[in-house]
């Protein structure tokens, strides 16, 4: 291993304000990549392919929080349900069911974040804020006792223009108070706010972000 992975994680952990956490993605790196991380210290590590992740699960030590951060298909719940920490990309009413369904097969709560759509690109993934507003104003999720909806999670647009990037984090942040206040005033656990990876966790950080999802500045460039 070429990549200095325990000095650009602790390089990042110290620039980290109190009551921020960082998934380290180990999306496409090796085992020892993310052994490296574990020796440092770091407990939660991201993926994004169920297949990778299951083997990644056997092969590595059981004290490490998952994070599923990519994009879920319903029939691939049933994989990750009885050990996943959080599921962090929820965009449908379908897959918040299937999740609950799978939880309760395994008898836990899983934590969630749903992912809003707010950057320019193209993308079929993530709730527009009027799709986020409807979801939760139709109820149905108050209902899911296996699931736990923990806070908001999106991606900025994949661009050089700074002001471009604060501005979509500022709207995810604003968005989050609403949502707060509308639906989960009285709940502690609906506090997390992840956004933020290798090119933009500093302007993240200014914008109320809980949790960090670096991966290509802590393993390098992902091979895949
Ligand atoms: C891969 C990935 C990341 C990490 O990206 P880097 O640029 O390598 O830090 C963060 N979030 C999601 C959803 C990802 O798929």
């Amino acid at each position: 291993m070429d990549v200095d992975v325990k000095g650009n994680l602790r390089k990042i952990l110290n620039e980290l304000p109190d009551g921020v956490r960082l998934v380290a993605v180990s999306k496409y790196h090796p085992n020892e990549s993310i052994m490296a991380a574990w020796e440092e210290g770091q407990r939660v590590f991201g993926e994004s392919h169920v297949q990778e992740l299951s083997r990644k699960v056997a092969e590595l030590p059981n004290d490490i929080e998952w994070h599923f951060i990519g994009h879920l298909q319903t029939n691939k719940v049933k994989y990750i349900a009885g050990y996943i920490s959080m599921i962090e990309a929820v965009d449908s009413m379908k897959l918040l069911r299937e999740i609950d369904r799978q939880a309760a097969k395994h008898d836990r709560v899983i934590d969630v974040l749903l992912e809003l759509h707010i950057a320019e690109e193209e993308t079929k993934y993530g709730l527009t804020l009027d799709a986020c507003r409807s979801l939760l104003a139709e109820g149905e999720w108050k209902e899911l006792s296996h699931v736990h909806i923990c806070g908001l999670m999106m991606m900025a647009s994949y661009v050089e223009d700074k002001q471009q990037i604060r501005n979509e984090m500022m709207e995810a942040a604003n968005f989050f108070d609403e949502v707060k206040t509308t639906y989960f005033a009285d709940d502690p656990k609906f506090c997390e706010r992840s956004w933020g990876m290798s090119h933009d966790y500093p302007i993240a950080l200014e914008c109320r972000s809980t949790l960090i999802r670096v991966g290509t500045s802590i393993f390098g460039e992902r091979i895949y």
